[in-house]
């Protein structure tokens, strides 16, 4: 095993990260801007470098200052968390040429995954189904694009090849607004992911988003760990996640959950994964895969008492996967609800001093949050500020235990989504279940503007800006 890891990200994943290696007796590095030297996660680590100014482009993605930093530190491999360069296969070969191990897949896996055009072609071939769409990327010639249009009906999604975190995608209803449609994504998507590359897929009109958790190790064997339901979303951003996914028949889960074991088999791939699929009159649809943990990663953790950090961890390694797939047993139901420093009802960001700060607990609730009093949420990063997971032997049971979190949760002095979390822990549809990825807009869009009643004496928010 190894003796020390450093830990190339920050907020909420770092510190996990950082717990599972030290229940598992790793040392830890942590890098850090200039803005997170007062980190919770830079105080508990073994040790801290700082890799440079707040920017993420001069700390969090400079790739030699990372690389440095394991260097002096002696760390032997280096855990890229999400986010960042957590998917950019260039680091991944970076750091194994510089002689460390990257906890995660091989690059070939991540570049083929990346592309979300190469990532569907294999799923094809590995007998995964995909939206039907191009088969490849869009061509130039005007009719060409028409004519696939035509062929898989309207309305049709154009996405980048290189996309990601929800954008770079167009849905396009008509044929006269086709080709702008294509040439406007075309160009976003050169300059949002420095590759022009698009498809178009069948824009479906009310999916879920279910996703399949996987691991797979060196030695070729693959295992999947139950489900995930993410279909509450803003802007294709997830504000909740819950596991297993309500009301979809077990044998259907089954049976692609089998066929993502078999696809990592396939394709040679190491490390933990996630398959994510739209889910649509009992048909499930591969849009992509992220070759990382994911930020709803411990919903599945919850009912399948498997620690996935740390069995990348183990994974990177060498070592063999300790569970066959018919070991594997879920039990109960786990709910994350995302908590955002942002207005509740008009998204704009809210960093600032968090002044009070009272986190959930008791039975069957786990947070996961590197904030507390004092903290200060730099505006500089994406704005979540922590987790709240309930487990429930029930669905039912998860949710109350969900309701209690989030009327004890106190975070003052500045805005957070709480407040609609709460609201969607009392919502008729949600509480059903299975509702699709785009019921939290449509409900918002009928809500009236209930931000006045949220908080009083929060920091104004009017200045912050987000970059990532
Ligand atoms: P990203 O990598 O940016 O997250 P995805 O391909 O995973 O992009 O899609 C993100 C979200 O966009 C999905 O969860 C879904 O809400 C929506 N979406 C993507 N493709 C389609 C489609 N073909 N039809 C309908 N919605 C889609």
């Amino acid at each position: 095993m190894f003796e020390k890891i450093l830990i190339a990200n920050r907020g909420e994943i770092a510190l996990r990260i950082q717990r599972a290696c030290r229940e598992m007796g790793i040392k830890t590095v942590v890098v850090h801007s200039e803005a997170d030297k007062d980190a919770k996660y830079v105080k508990l680590a073994d040790e801290s470098v700082c890799i440079g100014p707040a920017p993420s482009a001069k700390s969090y993605l400079s790739m030699p200052a990372i690389i440095s930093a394991a260097e002096v530190t002696d760390a032997e491999a280096i855990h890229p968390g999400y986010g960042f360069l957590s998917e950019n296969a260039d680091f991944a070969e970076r750091v194994e040429k510089s002689g460390f191990v990257f906890i995660g897949p091989r690059p070939e896996s991540i570049r083929l995954m990346g592309d979300k055009v190469s990532a569907k072609q294999a799923m094809i071939k590995a007998g995964v189904p995909c939206v039907p769409g191009s088969d490849g990327a869009l061509p130039d010639d005007p009719k060409e694009i028409i004519q696939t249009a035509r062929r898989v009906g309207y309305p049709v999604i154009i996405k980048a090849a290189g996309g990601g975190g929800g954008r770079g995608m167009r849905v396009v209803h008509t044929e006269a607004a086709l080709l702008n449609a294509v040439a406007m994504t075309k160009t976003e998507a050169g300059s949002a992911f420095g590759n022009p590359e698009v498809y178009m897929e069948k824009y479906l009109e009310n999916p879920r988003h279910v996703e399949i958790q996987v691991l797979a190790d060196e030695h070729k064997q693959a295992v999947w760990l139950g489900e995930r339901d993410c279909s509450m979303q803003r802007r294709h951003q997830k504000v909740i996640e819950e596991a297993p996914a309500p009301g979809i028949p077990r044998k259907l889960i089954e049976k692609i959950g089998d066929r993502c074991a078999e696809a990592c088999r396939k394709i040679g791939y190491r490390g933990a994964g996630t398959f994510e699929f739209l889910y649509e009159n009992g048909e499930f649809y591969f849009i992509e895969m992220n070759t990382r943990v994911q930020v709803e990663h411990p919903v599945t953790e919850m009912i399948t008492g498997i620690d996935i950090v740390q069995e990348q961890i183990r994974i990177a390694c060498g070592e063999r996967l300790r569970f066959k797939q018919r070991e594997i047993m879920l039990s109960g139901h786990a709910i994350e609800c995302r908590i955002n420093a942002e207005d509740p009802f008009k998204f704009t960001p809210s960093p600032g001093r968090i002044t009070g700060w009272h986190p959930p607990g008791g039975p069957g609730i786990r947070v996961d949050s590197h904030s507390y009093a004092g903290y200060y949420v730099p505006p500089h990063y994406d704005s979540m500020i922590g987790k709240v997971i309930a487990y429930g032997a029930t669905r039912e049971q998860a949710i109350r235990r969900m309701q209690i979190a989030l009327s004890e949760m106190v975070v003052e002095g500045i805005l957070t989504n709480i407040p609609l979390h709460r609201e969607l822990m009392v919502d008729a549809r949600f509480i059903e279940g299975g509702t699709n990825i785009h019921y939290l807009e449509q409900k918002l869009a009928h809500k009236p503007d209930l931000s006045k009643e949220v908080a009083i004496g929060a920091q104004s928010a009017a200045d912050a800006k987000v970059e990532q």
